[in-house]
């Protein structure tokens, strides 16, 4: 009677914390969206596999829940980590009626982790994440927060920053943030980390406007004032004297 609700790293096994990984081995159910499921796959041999689609996450939830409810050991797999736009919270919310039924939630590295660590130390100091999916959060708080984050000379993070109903997006959270910072601030983004067809780029605010390479597999990332390119990576300092 316990689910794991586990991060899995961005993609490979390697980027996976061998708690992740004992957490699946000791599981008799693997449950996750179809993707994810399938990254992990090597590790689901003779065990119960519940792949579902994306955007059926209390379904998701539910099928955990039923399978830990039948006395299983429960892997319920997400990317990245499972508390940062993972299924850690909604997993607790769907189980509240069951607190016979153990939760643990596993960490793993998140896209923004992943990714600063290919582009060089964009996030070093401060820095905000923010999702531009408007699929749970209204665009108009989005774009708050995207303002606030700019004027206060937060490095950003920009999670799912495209989609294919949502292609303009990142143009106007571009624009906004250009309100309080030179287009020229060091930006990049990393697509697929840690997967196949895994890119990085590293290029100015601005590019990244009209940007095909920009898609819902990407994580962007934006400098702030002080950010540069040192040697082909970006490197937000955090402040030494006489380096
Ligand atoms: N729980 C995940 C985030 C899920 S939200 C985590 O902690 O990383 C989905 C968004 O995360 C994507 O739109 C993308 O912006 C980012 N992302 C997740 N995995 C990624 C990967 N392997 N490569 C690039 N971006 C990724």
């Amino acid at each position: 009677m316990k689910i794991y609700v586990v991060g899995i790293g961005p993609g490979s096994l390697d980027h996976m914390t061998p708690y992740a990984k004992a957490a699946i081995e000791k599981s008799d159910v693997v449950v996750g969206y179809t993707v994810y499921v399938e990254l992990v796959r090597e590790m689901t041999r003779g065990k119960e596999v519940l792949s579902t689609p994306m955007k059926k996450e209390v379904d998701r939830c539910k099928i955990a829940l039923d399978a830990a409810l039948e006395n299983k050991t429960v892997a319920f797999v997400c990317s990245g980590d499972a508390g940062v736009y993972g299924m850690a919270g909604i997993m607790i919310q769907v189980a509240k009626d069951h607190p016979e039924v153990e939760i643990e939630v596993v960490p793993g590295i998140t896209a923004a982790c992943s990714g600063a660590a290919l582009l060089g130390a964009p996030l070093i100091h401060d820095f905000s994440i923010i999702s531009l999916s408007d699929l749970l959060t209204p665009w108009d708080l989005i774009m708050k927060r995207v303002k606030l984050a700019a004027e206060a000379d937060m490095s950003i993070v920009l999670y799912n920053p495209k989609s294919k109903k949502r292609r303009d997006y990142i143009d106007k959270a571009v624009d906004a943030i250009l309100e309080f910072r030179s287009p020229d601030t060091p930006s990049g983004y990393v697509k697929m980390i840690g997967r196949e067809g895994e890119m990085t780029k590293i290029c100015k605010l601005t590019d990244l406007k009209d940007n095909d390479d920009i898609d819902m597999f990407t994580t962007v990332f934006i400098g702030n004032s002080t950010t540069e390119i040192i040697n082909g990576r970006i490197v937000t300092p955090r402040g030494y004297k006489n380096v």
